[in-house]
């Protein structure tokens, strides 16, 4: 098959240079080479014996590859270019936000005085770093309309336990003991993870026929036993939870504490705010909202913001302002201590406070206008060629379905995805939510631009309409053929995980484990 310009996604799939496999740096590895090398001084050497106590010395040295800088330049390199990332195209895995981040954010992280700076460094020292993390958290609240935060949480699920600890935390300091947790069938699955980490039961309530909580399910669920409700909003249908004053309600009345997950911020950014509708707690993604790569399992941050009632709580120590005018660190009164080492993962923290500097309350408004703008312009885009369960307007993404497409042709929602990567765009989130059948969960996002958006709707017409075509339903099953890796088989490659550098040795455990 040939490969078709490439619109809005990735510029072309241009032939790889050399073979398909690039060795790993430890294979590059040859003795004697360094990527380094420093000029003599004159000031004299040291024995290491002198500089490092032998207790904290190794016994033996670290195993680390020798490369020279050429080596590891050419490497890397070769490696992004086998890369599909958010620079260098339309990334619309639904539920992640994968926009585009701005660079701003990443010059203002790489400033010496901010990257070069060790947590320990006496408050007399870092008084910069304490206001900008206090300025955050100050922004934070305002954004959310809640009263503090705490900035440790390292990602959003760690956000979520944070969250239920200091549920627990609330209860214990009201003598009320309660076991179980409301969550939505709508909700982000590391919801019900979190709960269960935190030593909680996970009760679950249906969605109504318009995608939302149903409140009458909600009503019979909960009781005294009910510690809290955990609500996705928008929920991961794209929704907007039509009754969430109604929901507020329910919860309080019951005792319970009403919990946003606000992963997805940009949904509602400078629009509404979870502290007005009556949430107790809610956390943030600003790895998503807020402007920090991800995807690689790299740093993030999940920062917690609370209402009155429950900052006594929050972890420590915070950082503070101080009231002879500096700034300084302070351990909230009935803390339930630590959630990260340090001050949480301090650089994505920056970039996050640049963000909102750099977009000000009206940048990060239109933020959400154009996530939902173009969420919702695909929506009518794709009507009549995916199924769209729960058709009414959405937020910041849309969840459509191949069930049609499968039921005619035998086609899933896999198919669309991997057809999807040969035409120059990431793939959406696939099989979620699972209250839709072969759903694709697509999350445009706002850095996109119309035509973009005009380019990936093109692209999953032309996919529908090849597999209603002879021959296409097997087309889009071969794909993707113009990527480096085609189809792998996914429940093997989470069965049977092979984490080691060396190619050779997991070749040889492949066939030891595959003939056992
Ligand atoms: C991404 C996401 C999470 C989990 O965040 P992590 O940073 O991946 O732990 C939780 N809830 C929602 C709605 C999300 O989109």
């Amino acid at each position: 098959m040939t490969t078709r310009p490439l619109a809005g996604g990735r510029a072309s799939s241009a032939p790889l240079m050399g073979s398909d496999a690039e060795p790993t740096i430890f294979e590059l590895s040859a003795p004697s080479r360094s990527a380094w090398s420093l000029r003599r001084t004159g000031v004299p050497e040291y024995p290491l014996e002198e500089l490092v106590p032998p207790e904290h010395r190794r016994e033996k040295p670290v195993q680390l590859p020798d490369v020279s800088e050429r080596d590891l330049v050419a490497h890397f390199t070769r490696l992004s270019q086998r890369q599909y990332a958010v620079d260098l195209g339309a990334y619309p895995l639904g539920s992640c936000t994968m926009k585009y981040n701005p660079k701003l954010c990443d010059v203002i992280a790489a400033m010496p005085e901010l990257a070069n700076v060790h947590p320990a460094a006496p408050p007399a020292c870092t008084q910069g770093w304490i206001r900008l993390l206090v300025e955050l958290e100050t922004a934070l609240c305002e954004i959310t309309g809640m009263a503090a935060a705490t900035l440790q949480p390292a990602a959003g699920a760690a956000g979520e336990l944070t969250g239920l600890l200091l549920m627990r935390a609330w209860h214990e300091s009201q003598s009320s003991e309660r076991h179980r947790v409301i969550i939505p069938d709508s909700a982000h699955g590391t919801n019900p993870a979190s709960v269960t980490l935190a030593g909680y039961a996970v009760t679950t309530v249906s969605s109504d026929s318009n995608g939302c909580v149903d409140i009458r399910s909600l009503r019979e669920a909960i009781d005294d036993d009910v510690a809290g409700v955990m609500l996705t909003n928008p929920n991961t249908l794209g929704l907007f939870e039509e009754g969430i004053l109604e929901i507020a309600a329910v919860a309080h009345e019951a005792g319970a504490l009403l919990y946003y997950d606000g992963a997805n911020l940009n949904a509602i950014l400078g629009v509404t705010r979870p502290g007005d509708m009556g949430f107790d707690i809610v956390h943030l993604n600003l790895h998503k909202t807020f402007a920090t790569p991800h995807g690689g399992g790299g740093p993030g941050a999940g920062p917690v913001a609370v209402s009155e009632r429950l900052s006594p709580f929050l972890p420590g120590p915070r950082p503070v302002r101080l009231e002879t005018g500096g700034f300084g660190w302070a351990m909230p009164e009935r803390s339930i201590g630590r959630m990260h080492s340090w001050h949480g993962n301090a650089l994505v923290l920056a970039r996050a406070l640049a963000y909102i500097i750099a977009n000000g309350a009206d940048g990060l408004r239109k933020v959400a206008e154009a996530a939902v703008l173009n969420a919702n312009w695909l929506r009518e885009r794709l009507r009549g060629l995916y199924d769209i369960p729960y058709d009414r307007p959405v937020m910041h993404e849309l969840v459509v379905s191949a069930a049609t497409l499968r039921k005619r042709y035998g086609t899933k929602a896999a198919d669309v995805a991997k057809r999807l990567l040969e035409e120059g765009f990431h793939a959406p989130t696939v099989s979620f939510p699972l209250i839709v059948d072969e759903a694709l969960m697509i999350e445009p996002t706002e850095t996109e631009s119309p035509q973009t958006v005009e380019a990936l709707a093109e692209a999953l017409e032309r996919i529908a309409q090849e597999i209603s075509e002879e021959g296409g339903a097997d087309s889009a099953r071969a794909a993707p053929r113009t990527t480096l890796v085609g189809r792998v088989d996914e429940a093997l490659a989470a069965r049977r995980l092979i984490p080691t550098w060396d190619i050779g040795q997991a070749r040889d455990l492949e066939s030891s484990t595959s003939s056992g």
